[in-house]
């Protein structure tokens, strides 16, 4: 048949993108297809780099003619054939270039019916006094005073000077030019030829009367010239007094008199504040109109902070407890200090007194000032603001840390913004509710019959997409929640609730792993959206490694058999059930539990002794958490999605012990007490962050071998005879590499509004160093020829070079025997990355002391992966180390030594330790959703050793 033809599928013929060979497959489309395999298979080169990829060239090529000048430059994938491909989508999990502004509201536009529904339904305060504030019409105006009882007095006045200094000679003019009689100043009726001289050095009030009436029948068209006359004197304000007869007392025997303000615009008239027009705009933290002018819209602020300024409130200021004070002479700070002396004077304090022993009020004055001494961080502000010296700048700069803005408190609006209310709450009071009870406040909300027309439309987009994003599985973050701080699951599964929400059908949607973060419990949601994205009409493209995903899937394409070049093909293709069934499938062979990774025969022993506890935590949801950590064993953090699982260990307990380590770290969460430290001698965190972020990183740079191999270059007879010394063999400094992509092998090309395009340099074709360098020969090979290798053979190649060997080998333990030498690490996964970095780890000489920390070090990782994993995490426990992990996957739970579950749920509801033991113990626990989809797992039988 001719593959040309028109048909139901997706058909791709010749794929060659990096390791592919050939590949020719068909896919159905409007099915949910998951492709799998081990990391590195190629599964990525298949559905991004090649579908996707070839997708977004056909979209350019449908787009203008300007657009498509760029397109001759737009590498194609290496591939013969696609028809068939639908628009496609990506939904990734890439947070890297996100604004700092995005929000899980504006990412599913919510906050964009959110601000048509503050602006068209909103009731607007005043951000200073906090009272309500209106704007009225004339004829309203007119109306609300011809509603007075019969027979009140009133009078009709413009505001013309409200409490300002001066004379206002030119004021009374003008009143009297208005052919106006009478004046109202400072509370007294006047003759306008009879206003006394008016003290120009006191405040007064100026109020022109335009007309004095008793309220009766047929005084309508009187009454609205008059208001008419007012409103213009006035700017667009009226003031009206009138005799209230019923508020009698014994200074009032006839009643008194009452004054009420009137406005045609927006405005306070008790704060005499006016009020920019609210629209939409009013409330984007992304517009000039809406943003918080303090943080610009960040909702945080760069500033010193207290915590690093006075980081121990043990010593005394001559002991230097002002940090970034320690090492500046004692003249310099009596300049920064300006008033400190009077200031300790006035508070019976010397410079030797503990800042312990200081009240709060004392130590908090210190900071801010008091009287003429300004404080020590106004002082450190404008010394960072206008010392010249880098050296200086960049000492103070450690002392600085993201603090809420102190205007906006975080809301990222201007105040008045943050002063219109619908049923009672703010903007931002709205989106700081978590999904689910954002859904329980809209629901609840009541309009009359006039705003139901504009709210209901409104308010059932909003609650559609609330539905969407609690379905994936992201009910318990906060509206408000900064899409930077996301995980790349939760983004991705917030871009995916986007997705369904669109309603857009006969897309091809490609996703990566969108069940990284999710817990077991939340996984039967995840495959709903998709299920529904699908039926939808839509084609949905997975990678994925989640053995539930797969059993739901139309169809499952299995890559391998191995990564790199030992991968590359299609090893099988079906059904779940048919790809079980096949023999040299190694996703079939966990299906079908021809293969499985065991339960340990053991767990290790935990030594009561051996633990580091840290008590108090408060970080984000945590409810005072006190938690106890055992050293020299695997031991794994887990609970469902927004349990508290990163806010304990990523923000509380990894920073807390760097910076107790003398590690330089991010600012803790808050807790009380750390201890036990001293059984550790490092912290490393081990996450899939890129090695490094240029081409010019590879792992033979990042493991450090690099050096080794350009000694055993500078060792070749070959070499001394040039007189070539080491650095000769580098592509970071002149002199051995290509001068015309400064060792880079490739040229950047900037593609304006399309990312960066890297092409092979023409001079040295990608070889990164000059023709000199090229001729040092070392068993035949260049240097450039040795960074192309594979390291599996690279490792072979320096078997008799020991220190160079044992990196090689230690990467090749790790499973990266297929990448090569010398590949970038741009291009190198989040899996491959982490494993990079523990291959370095293990390859330390030193038996450790060393706390490992990592977040679900799954995430990419098949079956067959994990297995290698986890015994590379056993190889270091098994040399003295501490393991701790983020999981969720549960071959990685039930290998662990010891669990700390938290739960129960996520958000709110989450944030305490549910269970902690062995998991033989959690699983007993009927609290824990953990211990529930654990214990059919467990083989039952084991006991504690
Ligand atoms: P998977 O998605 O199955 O983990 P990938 O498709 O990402 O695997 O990678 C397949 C192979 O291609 C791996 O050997 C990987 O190192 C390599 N590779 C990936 N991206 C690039 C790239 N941009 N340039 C060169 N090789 C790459
Ligand atoms: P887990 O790691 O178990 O998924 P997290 O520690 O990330 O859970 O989240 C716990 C709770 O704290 C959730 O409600 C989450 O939305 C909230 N949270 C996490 N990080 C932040 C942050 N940077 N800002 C605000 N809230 C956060
Ligand atoms: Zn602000
Ligand atoms: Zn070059």
């Amino acid at each position: 048949m001719d593959p040309t033809q028109e048909s139901d599928n997706i058909r791709v013929r010749g794929a060659r993108v990096h390791n592919l060979k050939n590949v020719d497959i068909d896919l159905p489309r409007d099915q949910l297809i998951v492709i799998t395999g081990p990391s590195g298979s190629g599964k990525s080169s298949l559905a991004l780099d090649t579908l996707y990829a070839e997708g977004q060239r056909q979209y350019v090529e449908s787009l203008s003619v300007y657009a498509r000048q760029f397109l001759d430059q737009m590498e194609r994938p290496d591939v013969d054939l696609i028809v068939g491909l639908q628009p496609t989508i990506c939904i990734d999990q890439r947070t890297g270039s996100q604004n700092p502004r995005s929000t899980v509201a504006t990412i599913t536009e919510i906050y964009d019916y959110l601000r048509l529904l503050m602006a068209r339904l909103g009731q607007p305060h005043c951000w200073k006094c906090g009272r309500p504030i209106t704007q009225q019409t004339a004829e309203q105006i007119q109306d609300r005073l011809l509603d007075l009882p019969e027979e009140t007095k009133l009078m009709i006045m413009a505001p013309m000077v409200q409490g300002r200094k001066g004379a206002h000679k030119e004021v009374i003019d003008k009143i009297r030019r208005e052919g106006l009689l009478r004046v109202r100043v400072d509370d007294e009726v006047y003759q306008i030829d009879e206003v006394p001289e008016l003290n120009p050095k006191k405040n007064h009030t100026v109020e022109a009367i335009v007309d004095r009436i008793i309220i009766r029948e047929g005084l309508r068209s009187r009454m609205s010239d008059s208001v008419g006359m007012a409103l213009k004197l006035g700017d667009g304000r009226l003031l009206s007094c009138h005799l209230d007869t019923e508020l009698v007392d014994e200074e009032h025997p006839k009643g008194t008199w009452v004054d009420q303000i009137f406005n045609t615009e927006l405005a306070c008239v008790e704060c005499n504040l006016s009020f920019i027009d609210i629209e939409p705009r009013t409330f984007s933290f992304n517009s000039p109109y809406g943003t918080c002018p303090k943080c610009e819209g960040l909702g945080i602020c760069e500033e010193f902070d207290p915590d690093l300024v006075v980081p121990d409130k043990e010593l005394s200021l001559e002991e230097g407890a002002i940090a970034p004070w320690r090492g500046v002479t004692s003249a310099a700070v009596a300049k920064l200090a300006k008033g400190l002396d009077a200031f300790l004077t006035k508070h019976k304090l010397d410079r030797d007194t503990k800042l312990s022993e200081w009240t709060d009020l004392q130590r908090e004055k210190l900071l801010s000032g008091e009287d003429k001494f300004q404080g020590i961080l106004i002082a450190l502000e404008k010394e960072f603001v206008t010392t010249t010296r880098k050296k200086r700048l960049d000492q103070l700069t450690k002392f600085r840390g993201k603090l809420p803005c102190p205007s906006c408190h975080g809301a990222r609006l201007r105040p008045e913004a943050l002063a219109v209310r619908v049923a009672g709450n703010n903007i931002h009071e709205i989106v700081r509710l978590s999904i689910n009870d954002a859904r329980v406040w809209f629901d609840q909300l009541e309009f009359n019959e006039h705003e139901s027309l504009i709210a209901t439309p409104i308010v059932r987009e909003i609650s559609k997409r609330l539905t969407f994003l609690e379905k994936v599985g992201a009910d318990y973050l906060t509206l408000d929640r900064a899409a930077d701080t996301l995980s790349g699951g939760e983004l991705q599964r917030v871009r995916l609730a986007t997705g369904i929400g669109s309603g857009l059908v006969g897309i091809c949607y490609i996703l990566d792993e969108p069940s990284i973060g999710l817990h077991s419990r939340d996984n039967h949601r995840l495959i709903e959206a998709l299920v529904d994205l699908r039926d939808h009409g839509n084609t949905v493209i997975v990678v994925e490694h989640d053995e539930a995903i797969m059993r739901v899937a139309d169809r499952l394409v299995d890559v391998g058999p191995g990564a790199g070049h030992h991968g590359g093909q299609i090893i099988a293709e079906g059904t779940p059930e048919v790809v079980s069934n096949v023999e040299d499938s190694i996703t079939g062979q966990y299906l079908s539990g021809r293969r499985k990774i065991d339960v340990p025969e053991s767990r290790r022993k935990i030594a009561k002794t051996r633990m580091i506890s840290l008590e108090g935590a408060t970080t984000n949801n945590l409810k005072d958490v006190a938690v106890q950590i055992p050293l020299g064993a695997l031991v794994c953090v887990t609970g469902v999605s927004g349990s508290g699982k990163s806010s304990l260990v990523n923000e509380t307990i990894t920073p807390a012990l760097l910076r107790r380590l003398g590690q330089p770290s991010q600012r803790p969460g808050p807790f009380s007490s750390l201890r036990g430290t001293s059984q550790v001698d490092k912290v490393i965190p081990i996450d899939q962050s890129p090695i490094g972020r240029t081409p010019r990183s590879n792992p033979a740079t990042y493991t450090g071998v690099f050096d080794e191999i350009r000694k055993v270059y500078a060792g070749t007879r070959q070499a001394k005879q040039y007189g070539y010394k080491a650095s000769r063999f580098s592509f970071n400094v002149k002199g051995g590499r290509c001068e015309e992509c400064q060792g880079q092998g490739l040229r950047k090309i900037e593609m304006n509004f399309l990312p960066d395009l890297f092409v092979e340099c023409p001079m040295c074709n990608g070889k990164r160093f000059n023709r000199q360098t090229l001729r040092v020969k070392y068993k035949d090979l260049s240097i450039a020829d040795v960074l192309n290798l594979p390291i599996e053979e690279a490792a072979e190649f320096f078997e008799n070079v020991p220190t160079i060997h044992r990196v090689l080998s230690s990467l090749c333990d790790v499973g990266l025997g297929y990448l090569s030498l010398g590949q970038p690490s741009t291009t190198l996964s989040g899996g491959e990355a982490q494993r990079i970095k523990l291959a370095t780890e293990l390859a330390r000489t030193e038996t450790g002391s060393t706390l490992y920390v990592l977040d679900e070090p799954t995430t990419g990782l098949h079956f067959e992966d994990i297995r290698r994993l986890l015994s590379v995490l056993i190889r270091l426990v098994e040399k003295g180390n501490t393991v701790l992990v983020i999981e969720h996957n549960l071959d990685v739970i039930k290998s662990a030594d010891w669990l700390i579950d938290l739960g129960p749920e996520g958000g709110a509801g989450g944030g305490k330790i549910i269970a902690t033991g062995t998991p033989e113990q959690v699983a007993e626990v009927a609290e824990s959703y953990t211990g529930q989809y654990l214990k059919p797992l467990l083989n039952g039988q084991k006991t504690e050793e």
